[in-house]
């Protein structure tokens, strides 16, 4: 048995949402192989696409030894769409966290003063698992009217284009996100 994932506070399901993989590759930061490899996005010199394992990711050892980030800082609230947070959590997601890949500019949703909890990218089939809340919030962020809403959420797909990010507070529950298009 391959041993549980290090907490991320800001990613909660990083395997459900694709992040983390199961892998044999040995981590570039500690060398060991430990069943698990991070698959997301590293803003760094060099590329370390699946090279990372996830402990390497929650302990800060991988951004200190590679100066990796995982995330734009800049994204985290949305370039100021949302709250601003703490540069504490900005570099908690920055440094410390698994993300994800979009077809524009990346955003982290933040409520109630902090960043919240990235659930994962959604199609209509996710969406529609979630609840009227987690449409709502998406078709909010998006700006239509129920009828363009309902066109737009039958082409939203996690793995093409559109698709969506949804994210969860992890204060008072409500979900926010976008979502964008290549
Ligand atoms: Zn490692
Ligand atoms: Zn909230």
């Amino acid at each position: 048995m391959p041993e549980a994932l290090p907490d991320f506070r800001y990613h909660p399901d990083p395997v459900a949402s694709g992040a983390i993989e199961r892998s044999e590759t040995k981590c570039i930061v500690c060398g060991q192989n430990r069943g698990f490899i991070y698959a997301g996005p590293v803003y760094a010199e060099e590329e370390f696409y699946k090279e990372i394992c996830p402990w390497c990711i929650a302990d800060g050892r991988a951004h200190r030894e590679l100066q990796a980030e995982f995330f734009d800082s800049a994204g985290v609230g949305g370039g100021g769409v949302w709250e601003s947070v703490s540069d504490e959590v900005v570099a908690a997601i920055a440094e410390r966290t698994p993300s994800f890949s979009g077809w524009q500019q990346e955003r982290w949703f933040t409520c109630c003063g902090d960043a919240a909890a990235f659930v994962g990218r959604a199609g209509t089939r996710e969406l529609q698992a979630h609840g009227p809340e987690a449409h709502e919030a998406i078709r909010r962020e998006a700006g239509l009217d129920a009828s363009a809403w309902s066109d737009y959420l039958d082409e939203l797909d996690g793995e093409g284009s559109p698709t969506a990010y949804l994210f969860r507070s992890l204060h008072c529950g409500s979900f926010g996100g976008y979502s964008d298009c290549d």
